[in-house]
């Protein structure tokens, strides 16, 4: 299990510099986390304005 960026993302970038671990990259339009990296910490959702984060 790991967090997932949704729909919702309007690439704006707040959560990148959130991830503890460096598992947020930005493809151009949106940003997506790679599952393999990511810890579960939970820091990046709560940065987004959107919502757009979530437990998959
Ligand atoms: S949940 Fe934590 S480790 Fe996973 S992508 Fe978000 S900030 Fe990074
Ligand atoms: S903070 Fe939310 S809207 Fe902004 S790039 Fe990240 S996932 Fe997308």
């Amino acid at each position: 299990m790991a967090y997932k960026i949704t729909d919702g993302c309007i690439g704006c970038g707040a959560c990148e510099g959130t991830c503890p671990v460096g598992a947020i990259s930005n493809d151009g339009s949106v940003c997506v986390i790679d599952a393999d990296t990511c810890i579960e910490c939970g820091a990046c959702a709560g940065a987004c304005p959107t919502d757009s984060i979530k437990l998959d």
